[in-house]
């Protein structure tokens, strides 16, 4: 497959157009069969729920080229279950499971020639999302719904390549109202972004949300969910009912414990015991593991001794062992990797 002339290994994490995307519209209570299309651009009525009352979902995962030049993508069975939980709590329809990985194959099969080659550290973003379509005024789910997914290479999500990031703890609550932080829904984002345009304005790269009932605990950043390594090696990750279930912290748990025998504990985490880890890093599709050197709290400094000038060892041992999977270097766990023929 003869890749598209593009300089991937300058790729940052912004939206390219690909030739392909899918498509599948939902009308008289039924999905149609869905098809691929060239067209990028979508016609809707002014009315549109999703324009009127934000009813929208989305998923991200990627694809990438192994070393022997395979296609694959990493664990879609799992984007595919979450949309369904997104879907059912905004009351829209599900897409229905095989469907959706089925579409995903399809859409990243049409678009291979964007698929970045092995070592660029590029890849392929793949961004599933379903949104309500005909008119709605009163408050009440539209009847009709567009489930599309459409594909865009990119780069890093943070610039200045494996640097530990500075972020802050934010004093805005990420999710929207209503206990809907632990789905993947456009109207979180649009929560989120003022409190984002904040933090880069102060020069952060990134806040850290504390819980909004009690301010005491760590929840995630606007993306990615946060991990920790403690002194004595040991993997700690927020455990909270508000905070998205990200499939890359899910991996990294298993690979830590099953794979390097790390003790991993999945708790609350207290703001008051950042100052004692020895390591800290976001996880999520987009952001893999970005370590962070330093936390800022009002004033005061937290650093994180042991990854302040580069990735710290053990977050590193995590990173090469979870990409080696990713990009078939390591053997994946049975059904993670999915490859795209
Ligand atoms: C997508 C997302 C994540 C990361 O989840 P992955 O499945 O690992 O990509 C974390 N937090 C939020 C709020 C997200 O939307």
């Amino acid at each position: 497959m003869a890749k598209k002339d593009i300089d991937w290994g300058n790729l940052g994490f912004g939206y390219i157009t690909t030739d392909y995307r899918f498509v599948s519209n939902f009308k008289d209570g039924k999905w149609d069969d869905g098809e691929l299309t060239t067209d990028a651009n979508i016609v809707l009525n002014e009315c549109a729920g999703v324009l009127q009352y934000a009813q929208t979902v989305f998923e991200g995962m990627k694809a990438y080229t192994t070393e022997d030049g395979r296609t694959v993508v990493f664990r879609p069975d799992l984007n595919a279950s979450r949309m369904a939980d997104s879907a059912k709590r905004l009351e829209m329809p599900v897409f229905p499971e095989d469907k959706f990985i089925e579409a995903v194959k399809q859409v990243v099969k049409a678009n291979e020639a964007y698929v970045p080659p092995f070592g660029s550290g590029a890849s392929l973003y793949i961004r599933p999302y379903m949104f309500g379509s005909n008119p709605v005024i009163g408050v009440k789910p539209a009847d009709e719904y567009q489930f599309r997914i459409l594909t865009t290479p990119v780069g890093p999500y943070f610039k200045g390549g494996a640097k530990p990031i500075v972020i802050k703890i934010s004093d805005f609550d990420r999710a929207a109202p209503n206990g809907t932080g632990h789905i993947k829904a456009g109207l979180n984002y649009a929560m989120s972004l003022h409190a984002i345009v904040t933090a880069h304005e102060e020069g952060f790269a990134e806040n850290m949300y504390l819980d909004s009932a009690t301010r005491t605990k760590v929840e995630e950043t606007g993306g990615a969910n946060f991990i920790f390594i403690t002194k004595d090696g040991k993997l700690v990750t927020p455990k909270s009912s508000t905070i998205l279930p990200s499939i890359t912290r899910r991996s990294i748990c298993y690979v830590a414990k099953e794979i390097l025998g790390m003790e991993v504990e999945e708790r609350e985490v207290f703001k008051e015991e950042l100052k004692d880890f020895a390591e800290a890093g976001l996880c999520g599709t987009a952001a893999v593991i970005s370590p962070v050197g330093k936390i800022f709290d009002h004033g005061t400094e937290i650093c994180l001794p042991a990854g302040m000038d580069e990735m710290g060892p053990v977050t590193k041992k995590l990173y090469d062992t979870l990409t080696g999977i990713q990009m078939g270097r390591l053997e994946a766990p049975e059904g993670w990797i999915v490859e795209i023929k």
